[in-house]
């Protein structure tokens, strides 16, 4: 559970009400049950139910220690998704969030299928930010991956990282796989990619994604949908960094 205080003796309460939520009457912990927190400042800490105020306004807990472990991964990766339906950028970020996402940005493209009005971005957002919260938990993230949205492919360059990417199916059709291989090979701090909609970026989107220094890269040679494609991306960063 992510609590919002830092842990810094032995003796803590819970005292977030949806966290308690959680922990009283969703996962029905009892005292005694051993639960994990991760404090703001990451560390993860394995904590001892002491007692639940029956008007649950706080749980308190012994603390036993804090682990250093991270599950993070050792370099900062954001998904850049084009806009579609509800159900598939809510899969996106759960699934990003369990294979180690640390942002998820989503942005309209010229042939996303959705675009999000103004008055319903923060609404949505919220919701999205809230899955990310749960995955994080239930996958025993040290940090919750943000979520953001923008409305413009442009502005996908203020989140330019170490090393900037774009998955272009026509790079895997002409053989450029290696490309991903060799940035991965230079373990960059952070990477970003971008990811396309069902009818794949237009070329002028390409265009300019490659003059703003992202590089296209190809993800094997098999065309993926659009949502399973940075699942592909996040994967093989897990396999290339974690081992
Ligand atoms: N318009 C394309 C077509 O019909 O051939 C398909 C686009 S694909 C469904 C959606 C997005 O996933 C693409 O824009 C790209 O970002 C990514 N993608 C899927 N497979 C890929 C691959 N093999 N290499 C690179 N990117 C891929």
């Amino acid at each position: 559970y992510f609590v919002k205080e830092t842990i810094n003796s032995n003796k803590f309460q819970i005292v977030d009400p949806e966290t308690i939520k959680h922990v009283a009457k969703v996962m029905r912990h009892k005292s005694g049950d051993v639960i994990s927190l991760v404090d703001p400042t990451e560390n993860l800490f394995m904590a001892t139910i002491d007692s639940i105020d029956p008007d649950s306004k706080f749980i308190a807990v012994d603390v036993e220690k804090s682990t250093k472990n991270s599950t993070e991964m050792p370099i900062d990766v954001t998904i850049a998704c084009s806009l579609s339906k509800k159900d598939k950028i809510e899969w996106i970020t759960q699934k990003s969030t369990e294979l180690g996402a640390k942002r998820i940005i989503f942005f309209d493209s010229r042939y996303s299928i959705m675009n999000w009005k103004p008055n319903v971005v923060e609404k949505k957002l919220a919701r999205l930010q809230e899955i990310a919260k749960n995955a994080a938990q239930q996958s025993k993230r040290r940090i919750i991956p943000e979520v953001i949205y923008v409305d413009k492919l442009k502005d996908l360059v203020q989140y330019k990282a170490e090393a900037n990417l774009v998955a272009y199916e026509e790079s895997a059709k002409q053989g450029e796989i290696s490309r991903l291989a060799q940035t991965l090979n230079e373990m960059p701090k952070s990477v970003i990619c971008a990811f396309g909609p069902e009818g794949g970026f237009a070329p002028e989107e390409i265009d300019f994604l490659n003059q703003a220094d992202f590089l296209s890269v190809g993800l094997g040679p098999r065309i993926m949908r659009a949502e399973t494609a940075p699942m592909y991306f996040l994967s093989v960063l897990s396999y290339k960094y974690e081992l």
